[in-house]
């Protein structure tokens, strides 16, 4: 039956849920607080459109999709609770349009996008029916209507669309670590785990949910799951799917299978997001020689410690998304010395402290881009040699200048990108093509 529905906040997700919505035969009405959006132009002609704030109209509507990025308090949304409008995510709103065989959901602080990326890629080796949406590409709004009732779909889910879709299932979750992030919109570390448990209090007997054993709060939590808690870990477990010494053992009850792919992605970290993708391939029902071929061939994602090329013996690496202070220091545990450190952009206000350590260890000089530089010398003072370039490129050359055979060349920012480029995106592909042409 034909509805109103009222679309709060019109990012790519409510552009693509209101697409979705009026596909479906019903009256579309959207409002966004912005006055432009870029993305509008995806928007179809026939819907309804208010710009530059919310104003009661919306108030009309039979269901309320909201924005996952919007604040529950904001006085509309608390207008619509007191009319008792149901208010739905987009998330909730495209599953109960989709039809599937199964859903594989990722979610976690960090990790998600690779996890995602390769349980989706070893999936589509057996199964030709199966997508992947969410964070990492499109919203399952835009695919909803593709779906048959053999599709595979694999997401990735964050804490705030988690958060507003207290009613979500999937077959398979995987909790990859919790550490404090996003804390100014979901106020408090308790708000921020309670999102996180969606991925799995509604899952039954017939569900696993896939937790990293190594971490503590993850751990924890995993004991409210009425599902089959599997646990991974990077160190051997007398159950479970672990790393040990290059091979990938799958010990549960009395199965015990393992496995030794080629891994080409660098990192402890890398290892998780593995073991992660291979426990939830495994219990999807994928033949383990199938996760090992898709495994060996994986590249990993763009921007994320990518191996762009080497010259002269340097491997010169892009890992642009680095947009903090926590995935530079991840990068520098991915590498044992001799890196050669092109870092900054624009300053996010927190220390760069913590890096002390690592880079006195590791880290030959330091290459300063952007404006964060002076609160870099700030912070680290001491521990390396600095040196200000004026561009990625001229920093490029300086690195390039200060290694030999057998280095490292890493730009990992720690900084946000916006100073100086459009994303992150943008700034690591520049990076890539400045590298392969020889700077
Ligand atoms: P997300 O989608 O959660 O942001 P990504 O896969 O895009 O995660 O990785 C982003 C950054 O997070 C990486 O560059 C790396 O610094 C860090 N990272 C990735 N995987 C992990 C992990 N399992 N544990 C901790 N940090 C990780």
């Amino acid at each position: 039956m034909k509805k109103n529905i009222g679309i709060l906040g019109l990012g790519k997700s409510g552009i693509s849920v209101a697409n979705l919505a009026l596909k479906l035969g019903n009256n579309v009405f959207a409002s966004e607080t912005a006055t432009k959006t870029k993305e509008i132009k995806k928007l179809s002609k026939k819907i309804l459109v208010e710009l530059g704030g919310h104003s009661d109209k919306i108030l009309n509507s039979d269901i309320i999709i909201k924005s996952p990025g919007l604040s529950p308090d904001i006085p509309i949304l608390k207008k619509a609770k007191n009319k008792k409008i149901k208010i739905l995510s987009e998330l909730s709103f495209a599953l109960l349009n989709s039809k599937y065989k199964k859903i594989i959901a990722v979610t976690g602080t960090n990790g998600k996008t690779t996890t995602t990326d390769l349980i989706s890629k070893i999936i589509k080796s057996k199964h030709k029916d199966s997508i992947v949406v969410g964070n990492i590409g499109l919203p399952l709004s835009a695919k909803a209507l593709t779906t048959t009732k053999n599709t595979y779909i694999t997401m990735e889910l964050s804490s705030y669309q988690l958060e507003d879709s207290p009613n979500f299932k999937a077959n398979i979750s995987v909790l990859l670590n919790i550490s404090p992030d996003h804390l100014s919109h979901h106020k408090t570390m308790k708000a921020y785990i309670r999102g996180k448990e969606n991925v799995f209090v509604n899952q039954n007997k017939n569900d696993f949910l896939i937790v990293n054993y190594d971490d503590k709060i993850c751990r924890k939590l995993s004991k409210k799951a009425k599902s089959n808690v599997i646990f991974f870990s990077k160190k051997p477990l007398k159950n479970g799917i672990f790393y040990d010494d290059g091979k990938i053992v799958i010990q549960i009850g009395k199965k015990y299978f393992q496995i030794k792919p080629k891994i080409n992605i660098v990192g402890m970290h890398n290892i998780e997001n593995i073991l992660a993708s291979v426990s939830a391939a495994y219990f999807a029902g994928i033949h383990l020689k199938s996760i090992e071929k898709v495994i060996s061939k994986y590249k990993g994602v763009p921007h994320r410690i990518e191996f762009v090329k080497n010259i002269n013996g340097v491997s010169y690496y892009n890992d642009s998304k680095a947009t903090n202070v926590d995935s530079t220091r991840v990068a520098l545990e991915s590498f044992d010395k001799n890196i050669n450190l092109i870092m900054g952009g624009q300053d996010k206000g927190f220390p760069y402290t913590s890096l002390k350590q690592l880079i006195k260890k590791k880290v030959k000089a330091v290459f300063l881009i952007g404006e964060a530089s002076n609160e870099i010398k700030k912070d680290l003072r001491g521990v390396s040699t600095f040196f200000d370039s004026k561009s990625l490129e001229q920093a490029l050359k300086q690195a390039s200048m200060n290694s030999k055979t057998g280095d490292i060349v890493l730009f990992s920012p720690a900084c946000a990108s916006f100073d100086s480029f459009k994303n992150f995106e943008e700034r690591g592909n520049i990076f890539k093509c400045l590298v392969n042409k020889g700077f």
